[in-house]
């Protein structure tokens, strides 16, 4: 692991840096989904209940280096203050005197970090400067630990460190799926592009029994098979690339599975019902836009020969009924193993539990993580600077 968590720590009296990720949707001021906050409470509450004061650290939106007031994170103040149940004290530009003049177990937000040219330059200023707020650090934005900043990175080297609950959740809940995980593990990866997963599909070529490819990628790989694949959506330049990468899995001994069967359109858009191929049937003017019903078996039968799995990407244009067909028919084999105890499963990334919640399914996954960027690097094998930082 290498990391500590709060367990670890002495926080009686102690400033607690708190590195959050609060980056919460709103409209007309208002909070419309507070579950981003929600998951940080348990920290906030065991930070307090240790005797410590926690000083929330967040960035908020995209502001570039320089104050946005629409970007400012006084405007969740109040929903902090109800997730928590206590007063929430916000301050513009901190100071130790500042913070030292506050009870010591107030909790206080501090200003949307990326207001500052120096958080995502991670300028050693700026993380001394958050370094001298505090006493402890503390990082539960796993989401944000792909990136060396000053509040998620710098200041790490700086203080006594320690892991969230929400990020030693996630680091638990990865470690069981990809580090270490029961086999056979299966992983599926969907969406548009090959070229945007290479480091993915050539880490998990060393580490899974059974790679699924669906979406536009299997288009790829078809293509590169010889197969005709119409007008769909396939990067027919990444061709050498796909072979090369069949050719690595079979040396590898990892089983890949391609679609056997398609759903087939002549557009890209939502239709009545779908026509299924054989997969060596596209016609020159149609395109294809999820996989079929032998596909749905075949990954139906690998799923429950699997004790771990893990997904980034639908099988389909999942946003167009009923292109959704296969990824949810193999989202609900995923939910039936995982209910009964016979599958460890594991998601992230927007799309995917985009689909996984129009599934119905965002409760019948052994864990969805709440990250974007940093789920899809963590799968690819790289070492998250937020949690390198933290060891
Ligand atoms: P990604 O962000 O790479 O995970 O890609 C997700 C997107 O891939 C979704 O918006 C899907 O609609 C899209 N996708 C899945 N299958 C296909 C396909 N066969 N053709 C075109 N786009 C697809």
């Amino acid at each position: 692991m290498g990391w500590k968590s709060l367990d670890d720590m002495d926080l009686a009296g102690k400033r607690v840096l708190v590195r959050v990720d609060i980056n919460v949707p709103l409209k007309d001021g208002k909070v419309t989904d507070a579950s981003r906050i929600e998951r940080t409470t348990p920290t906030i509450r065991d930070i307090r209940a240790k005797g410590g004061s926690p000083i929330l650290l967040a960035h908020f939106g995209r502001p570039k280096g320089k104050p946005v007031p629409e970007m400012s994170l006084s405007q969740l103040v109040p929903a902090l203050e109800d997730a928590f149940g206590t007063e929430v004290i916000f301050v513009e530009r901190p100071s130790r005197e500042f913070i030292d003049a506050q009870a010591p177990d107030a909790v206080i937000l501090v200003e949307n970090t990326r207001f500052s040219p120096m958080e995502e330059a991670n300028d050693p200023q700026m993380a001394q400067f958050l370094a001298s707020l505090g006493d402890v650090y503390c990082n539960d934005a796993f989401s944000a630990a792909h990136r060396a900043h000053a509040s998620t990175e710098g200041v790490a080297h700086l203080l006594p460190s320690c892991a969230g609950r929400l990020m030693a959740e996630e680091l638990g809940a990865l470690e069981k799926a990809l580090g270490n995980p029961e086999r056979p593990l299966t992983a599926v990866v969907g969406g548009a592009k090959v070229s945007t997963k290479l480091d993915l599909l050539s880490n998990l070529l060393d580490k899974t029994d059974y790679l699924v490819i669906g979406g536009g990628m299997a288009n790829t790989f078809l293509a590169a098979q010889g197969v005709n694949v119409g007008t769909s959506l396939a990067e027919h330049d990444m061709a050498d690339t796909a072979r090369q990468i069949l050719a690595d899995a079979d040396r590898k001994g990892c089983e890949i599975i391609l679609p056997v069967d398609i759903a087939i359109s002549p557009a890209f858009e939502a239709a009545e019902s779908a026509t299924y191929v054989d997969v060596s049937d596209c016609p020159d003017d149609q395109m294809i836009l999820d996989a079929g019903p032998r596909t749905v078996e075949k990954i139906a039968e690998v799923i429950t020969a699997s004790k771990t799995l893990i997904m980034n990407g639908p099988l389909g244009v999942f946003e167009l009924p009923p292109y959704h067909m296969a990824t949810s028919a193999m989202l609900d084999c995923i939910a039936e193993q995982t209910g009964a105890g016979d599958l460890i499963s594991v998601a992230g990334g927007g799309d995917t539990v985009a689909a996984i919640n129009k599934a119905g399914h965002a409760d019948d996954f052994s864990y969805i993580s709440t990250a974007g960027g940093a789920f899809l690097e963590w799968m690819e094998g790289k070492t998250l600077p937020g949690v390198a930082a933290l060891g």
